[in-house]
């Protein structure tokens, strides 16, 4: 994607062309209950469906769990609150899959909303959990009744991790936790390669001091470095932590059409540069109030 520089008093923007005009101006709280949503959507069974090719999505209105299937068994992707894994283990089995085939257990990031439901998803599939190591401090954090996270192995930024012929890449995108991890894999549809990627979130959330932050002073730079690390990813099918961040309701009416609905390489540069711009207007605002004060 052929990007221009504008400089503009000091602030250098990477703009695209195709995003150089319908940028909505939205703040990091706008983004927040965009994806958040309301109580009931996080719990609220969205109609399980196949996204492409072996990816199918399993989670809830407001909260993204994917099964990607292989022959040797398959891999979830985020299992959300603990009170949310039987209904992503019924969409599972909806889809005519068995909870027991899932092997390998992975997730966006170490929030309670997409990793807390670990411990029990391990035990009702036996699966292994993959943890990135810089998510382990927040999740040896999170223990839902007490039960330890499980951690069966450690992986590192770049490392991949491959099950029946699949191969998925961790990419480490901090800057929302430490541990933000966004996951590529490549899939086929309609004779066609095309590049997916759960995208972590690179919201900030409305609590987050991106200005002069003591316990997290390099938030910033995780940021900017996250977003350039995503950038550089040739992504056409762009999936997230929420499903608001790649538009899924509006997609999923045209599910089964031809061309399929989440080949969205625009969306992808979209979700980057929005919320690029929300951390920007955040971080100048306490910018500003600090010096006021
Ligand atoms: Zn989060």
């Amino acid at each position: 994607m052929r990007m221009k520089i504008l400089s503009t008093a000091g602030l250098v923007l990477l703009v695209s062309p195709l995003l150089a005009q319908e940028l909505p101006r939205l703040l990091p709280d706008d983004l927040f209950r965009r994806n958040i949503g309301t109580e009931g959507q996080m719990d609220a069974q969205f109609p399980p469906h196949r996204i492409i090719d072996n990816v199918y999505y399993v989670g809830t209105e407001s909260l993204a769990s994917f099964l990607i299937t292989t022959d040797d068994g398959h891999i979830l992707v985020n299992t959300d609150f603990e009170r949310n894994v039987p209904t992503i283990k019924d969409s599972v089995e909806q889809l005519g899959f068995s909870f027991e085939d899932i092997e390998i257990i992975i997730g966006s990031h170490e929030h309670a909303d997409h990793m807390q439901g670990d411990a029990l998803a391990k035990e009702l599939s036996g699966a292994r959990v993959i943890v990135m190591a810089e998510q382990v401090p927040g999740l040896v954090e999170m223990r839902p009744g007490g039960k330890e996270h499980p951690m069966d192995a450690i992986i590192n930024d770049g490392d991949t991790i491959s099950l029946g012929g699949e191969i998925l890449t961790a990419h480490l995108t901090p800057g929302h936790s430490d541990g933000c991890t966004s996951w590529e894999l490549d899939v086929m549809d309609a004779g066609q390669s095309h590049k997916v990627v759960i995208i972590c979130s690179v919201g900030v959330n409305p609590n987050y001091q991106l200005w002069n932050n003591p316990d997290r002073p390099g938030i910033v730079e995780q940021y900017r470095q996250s977003y350039a690390s995503l950038r550089a990813i040739d992504a056409d099918v762009p999936l997230g932590s929420h499903p608001t961040m790649y538009a899924m309701a509006e997609k999923y009416p045209r599910v089964g059409q031809s061309p399929n609905p989440y080949i969205d390489p625009e969306g992808y540069l979209y979700e980057i540069a929005l919320n690029e711009q929300a951390m920007n207007l955040r971080l100048e605002e306490q910018r500003i109030a600090a010096q006021e004060q």
